[in-house]
């Protein structure tokens, strides 16, 4: 009687035990859990276990680490597809601002192998980059410039010899994992029509697409260019930065993208959220200067001080190099593309030393905060979508592992930003562009925060490399 009794109370003991052993390493709870993937809108828990998401459940699950999500919205974690700034300052900026993946696809790199190995194990949230055109250019014809060039690479033609030695060091950087290859022909644009397709059909051969910042001028004959060249070439492109591109010939440049697509070209883009732009002042972008009025050296700010441009000012620091911002959109444009549905949302940000654009930090919060909730100009899940899944989807066939970020399912990957949305906003500014935006409570790379209770967590390294198979 007495074994049976003992025995019973040691079944109960276990079971009670077992109920109230955490099932998962964090849980959480009570989320409006987004998910662009399946279309998922609902007050869900999220079980994570390790790296992945491992239960995502409309009952109570248990955690070893607990978090209370109610009120807020938990999305995939976003990827910014045009992130110049790769460096643990920047992704410092870049996890405040929900960012889980920051890839420098525009300009790219060289040698691919050496920028990875330098990030590996290091960094804060995942990165990555193409196979850049312009550096190797800039190596080749031994140009003088850092991320743009400024003379060699932009004043002259590439002679044969050269272009061949540009090419076997792109193809060397897709061997080596490139996300595709960037180019940036407004900042070599003594790169002949012949010498980009042939890049094209270089890219075709990988089956990787072409990341491109295109030719100056005529926004329609730019459009043109690539476009074709992507047809001949038969190779994926995604066209940066639209707004800034297209400014007030937006609507126009949306129609383009739109009717190549439904010609069955696989064409996509992207957009970031303000009204100004910005570039190395030494770069081709603004060659013929001398022959600008008053009024457009008003429109140019120096970040490093905060002053506007003269005429003066600005011949002084195209000598000495740096970034500008220039003020040359308007609102309604940039609306027009950030709502636009075939339009991701992507930075084209870069802070050094606390100084930048405000898109180097505000980007993802501005769309959610200005756009979403303050001018309904889209729907909280369309800003989503355009954060996280349309990205991942545009990586994929190159690289599998993105199959697994931006979404919110079991199996993914717990890349997952947690957001406050009566609240998310940016804070960064054209006069002060190193703040941090505001309303991420919690951003998780692969399992680890790096955002907790809305603050930076330091001295972790979850982030990964991003490459191409
Ligand atoms: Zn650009």
């Amino acid at each position: 009687m007495m074994a049976m009794r003992v025995l019973v109370w040691l079944c109960s003991a276990l079971l009670a035990a077992q109920a109230a052993a955490p099932q998962y390493d964090i849980v959480l709870h009570g989320g409006r859990v987004l998910d662009p993937a399946s279309g998922l809108d609902a007050i869900r828990n999220i079980g994570i276990t390790g790296k992945k998401i491992a239960a995502l459940s409309a009952e109570p699950l248990r955690g070893r680490i607990d978090v209370d999500a109610t009120g807020l919205v938990v999305a995939p974690g976003f990827i910014d597809l045009h992130s110049h700034g790769q460096t643990p300052e920047n992704y410092r900026y870049k996890a405040m601002d929900g960012v889980t993946t920051a890839l420098e696809l525009e300009v790219g790199v060289s040698p691919v192998s050496d920028w990875y190995k330098a990030r590996e194990g290091r960094s804060l949230i995942h990165f990555g980059a193409s196979a850049g055109h312009i550096p190797a250019r800039m190596a080749v014809m031994k140009d003088t410039g850092g991320l743009l060039p400024r003379d060699a690479a932009m004043n002259r033609a590439a002679t044969a010899d050269e272009q061949t030695a540009i090419e076997a060091i792109v193809r060397r950087d897709l061997d080596e994992g490139g996300l595709g290859m960037g180019m940036g022909i407004t900042y070599t644009p003594t790169a002949t029509p012949d010498e980009i397709l042939s890049l094209f059909m270089l890219a075709a051969k990988f089956k990787r697409p072409v990341f491109v910042h295109m030719r100056g001028g005529n926004v329609v004959a730019s459009i043109q260019e690539v476009v074709t060249d992507a047809a001949v070439a038969g190779v994926p492109l995604h066209i940066v930065h639209l707004n800034s591109a297209a400014t007030a010939k937006t609507p126009l440049a949306l129609q383009m993208l739109e009717g190549a697509r439904a010609r069955g070209l696989d064409v996509t883009t992207e957009a970031y959220p303000y009204t100004a732009s910005m570039t190395e002042i030494a770069s081709a972008a603004y060659t013929g200067w001398e022959q600008r009025d008053a009024a457009y050296f008003a429109r140019l700010l120096w970040p490093a001080t905060g002053e506007r441009l003269t005429r003066e000012s600005f011949e002084r620091y195209r000598k000495q190099g740096g970034f500008v911002i220039q003020f040359g959109n308007t609102e309604e444009m940039v609306r027009a593309a950030i709502a636009h549905p075939l339009v991701m949302i992507a930075s084209d940000g870069i802070i050094e030393n606390g100084k930048g654009h405000p898109r180097g930090a505000g980007t993802f919060a501005r769309v959610l905060g200005r756009y979403v909730r303050e001018q309904h100009a889209l729907g909280l899940m369309d800003a989503v979508r355009k954060s996280s899944l349309m990205p991942a989807q545009r990586l994929e066939p190159m690289s599998p592992a993105m199959r697994q970020k931006g979404r919110l399912s079991v199996g993914a990957d717990a890349d997952i930003s947690v957001f406050d949305p009566s609240r998310v906003i940016d804070t960064a500014t054209f006069e002060n562009a190193a703040q941090y935006s505001e309303g991420f409570r919690y951003v998780l790379v692969e399992g680890t925060f790096v955002v907790r209770d809305g603050k930076l967590q330091d001295g972790v390294a979850p982030g990964r490399a991003i490459r191409a198979q």
